[in-house]
């Protein structure tokens, strides 16, 4: 007699609970095994589940619990935006927090740009999550993004071409691709590596040992990134312009100086996530 699927469900859900490790991902990669939908999934609780995909599920969910591989390094992909986003080792998992950072860039450019034509170049491009959203959202945008990983900009170009999106990747050390292609921009956004070293050894392990070094870490304390992304800038923006970026929590001052220390008239603001954490620092440049 084969088992339920809430039958299967519960016993992985009690398993990866002796590994401290959470639950849901037994939902994700069950339905992934499955190959349903999660709606069907839920419909289907007292479904028997073939032996066959339960021994596959298993030993997914084995490797997860065991080796902290995360969940979208088995399944193949992420959810961003409401869209499904090709991932593997070579580019960060795309996070809800850079969601706002993409909702922040939408409602600016309906505010102050309407139905205008626009630039807008993400930096660090990684899965593309980003610039595929902003150009799928904004119909009048023509969009850029770099990244200095070919591997990563395969696939960010893979999700572009499966979401129909139409953006420009160009490849190179942040914003050097863009200055190098003569680009001027209204808008930069960028969620660049921005963790220290130093932090690392607090680290969850299902981060700091899938997701890419190049992705996660920075020097200068994780602000050697955004230092670039400045120092590049006034080469890539137009003469009004925007900057966006996500930041690290306790990174708000420091970004927001190195702003102004290059842009000394321009208006800056931290925005804070759903956790009440400053994540976003945006900059009006004049
Ligand atoms: N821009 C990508 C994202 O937000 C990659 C960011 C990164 O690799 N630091 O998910």
């Amino acid at each position: 007699m084969s088992e339920k699927l809430y039958e299967v469900l519960k016993r992985a859900s009690l398993f990866l609970d002796e590994y401290n490790r959470e639950s849901k991902v037994a939902e994700i990669l069950l339905q992934h095994h499955l190959r349903i939908s999660r709606s069907e999934f839920f419909m289907k609780m007292q479904d028997p589940v073939p032996s066959s995909v339960i021994e596959r599920f298993e030993k997914d969910l084995q490797l997860h619990a065991e080796t902290g591989i995360p969940v979208q390094h088995l399944t193949g992909n992420e959810m961003f935006y409401g869209r499904k986003f090709q991932v593997n080792n070579h580019v960060l998992i795309p996070r809800p927090e850079t969601e706002e950072l993409v909702l922040h860039i939408i409602e600016l450019v309906k505010k102050k740009y309407t139905e205008n034509p626009i630039t807008i170049v993400d930096i660090g491009t990684g899965s593309g999550v980003i610039a595929i959203t902003l150009a799928l959202e904004l119909p009048q945008a023509t969009v850029y993004a770099t990244d200095i990983s070919s591997e990563a900009l395969s696939i960010a170009k893979n999700n572009a071409d499966r979401l129909k999106a139409n953006v420009h990747f160009l490849q190179g050390d942040f914003a050097q691709p863009l200055i190098d292609e003569n680009i001027q921009a209204d808008i930069i956004v960028s969620n660049p590596p921005y963790i220290a070293e130093s932090e690392k050894a607090a680290m969850d392990d299902t981060v700091k040992n899938f997701d890419p070094a190049l992705a996660l870490f920075a020097d200068e304390e994780g602000l050697a990134a955004y230092r670039r992304i400045i120092q590049q800038a006034p080469k890539v923006l137009k003469r009004q312009a925007q900057i966006a970026f996500e930041i690290g929590y306790k990174q708000s001052a420091d970004i927001q100086e190195i702003i102004m220390q290059r842009f000394p008239t321009a208006e800056v603001r931290c925005l804070k996530d759903i956790n009440g954490k400053d994540r976003i620092v945006s900059a009006r440049i004049f």
